[in-house]
């Protein structure tokens, strides 16, 4: 039986990548290292190191205004080392629509001043937030590009005049985006950009002036802006498999094939979502999410009888996030339009049994 795994990440890798990560392991008959045994300092990793900022760079659009940093940490660590370094004196304002955008404001809390300029909490997550005043000292604009969880997601960046903060974690390279607009944009690579272990952060240079000099050296975003990201040991194997993702993404014919492969997919399980008064999502239709689509059984007893049944049909990761319960399928770069049909006909099925 074939497997299909809807995890919202650690995510699916495509086969293909998949394939030379293990052949990137494999031992080798003359006892040669892998990539992940040398040194980050000598020259085979150094290339992987070229050839992934080189490749970052292109595919995000962004030009030497820009450094591209690939840190350790994941998202959660940016939620403070952002504010740390770049609204150490003035006011970090946030729009929050969904539990990311809560979780930074936390982090950026303990270290930073910060202003809630629009939040969609009263609606429960299920439109984006209204717009309101900025701060005069306003160090930039944080807002979460695709709230993983709430299934919400912006089509445009929002339109200010202050420099934007963009948490892209679970929509990073799955379609064409202004980044060059964005004055800071991280996201972890275990969902668009591979597996776990690596975060990127691309950030404007000029705004780099703004660190103040008593951070520690390994938070300082200045330590990793030169000598491609290499002040400490890189963990190896996810910039391995974040090139190899990025090779894959221009074998699929960039991000404008990927763009349209990904809205196929959602459409056709918003559709069966919308089609049936069995099954919902109560996400305003002009944000709803690319990537991650939850929804729940007009009955919410049913939601663990479909999760088991699903998975024992093959189908994986389909638990909504225990912040919010009910079903979740997420559509990474690597899913498959099959996969999500034979999703939404298990759905169909399901709903023959139990509506
Ligand atoms: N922000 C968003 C939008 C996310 O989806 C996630 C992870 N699901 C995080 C932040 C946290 O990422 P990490 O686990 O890499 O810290």
């Amino acid at each position: 039986m074939p497997m299909h795994n809807f995890s919202a990440g650690p995510a699916m890798l495509p086969l293909g990548v998949r394939e030379r990560l293990s052949e990137a392991l494999a031992p080798s008959a003359d006892g040669a290292p892998s990539i992940a045994e040398v040194s980050h300092r000598g020259p085979r990793f150094m290339a992987l190191a070229e050839e992934l900022h080189q490749r970052l760079r292109e595919l995000t659009g962004i030009g030497e205004e820009h450094a591209v940093l690939l840190l350790h940490g994941g998202a959660n660590c940016q939620f403070a080392q952002l504010p740390m370094n770049l609204a150490a004196d003035r006011t970090a304002a946030f729009l929050i629509s969904g539990h990311w955008g809560k979780k930074a404001l936390a982090e950026a809390e303990c270290v930073a001043r910060t202003q809630v300029v629009g939040s969609s909490e009263e609606s429960d997550f299920t439109d984006l937030p209204e717009m309101g005043h900025l701060p005069a000292d306003c160090a930039y604009l944080h807002y979460t590009g695709n709230e993983t969880i709430h299934g919400l997601q912006y089509e445009h960046p929002p339109r200010v005049a202050v420099p934007l903060a963009a948490d892209m974690s679970s929509e990073f390279l799955s379609r064409p985006y202004p980044y060059r607009d964005i004055a800071v944009t991280y996201a972890g690579a275990q969902k668009n950009l591979g597996i776990a272990g690596l975060t990127v952060v691309l950030v404007r240079r000029d705004l780099l002036e703004r660190v103040p000099d008593s951070l520690p050296r390994f938070l300082d975003y200045r330590s990793w802006a030169k000598d491609l990201s290499l002040y400490n040991t890189p963990a190896s194997l996810a910039w391995f498999t974040a090139l190899e993702m990025l090779r894959w993404i221009e074998r699929q014919g960039g991000l404008e094939t990927i763009a349209a492969r990904n809205r196929e997919k959602s459409g056709v399980l918003y559709r069966a979502i919308d089609e049936s008064d069995f099954w919902r999502n109560p996400v305003a239709d002009h944000c709803r999410s690319v990537m991650n689509v939850p929804f729940w059984p007009a009955d919410e007893s049913l939601v663990m009888p479909f999760v088991e049944q699903a998975e024992a049909a093959g189908l994986q990761g389909l638990k909504g996030h225990r912040a919010l319960g009910g079903l979740r399928a997420s559509l990474y770069n690597a899913q498959t339009l099959e996969a999500v049909e034979t999703l939404v006909e298990f759905m169909r099925e399901f709903e023959r049994r139990f509506g």
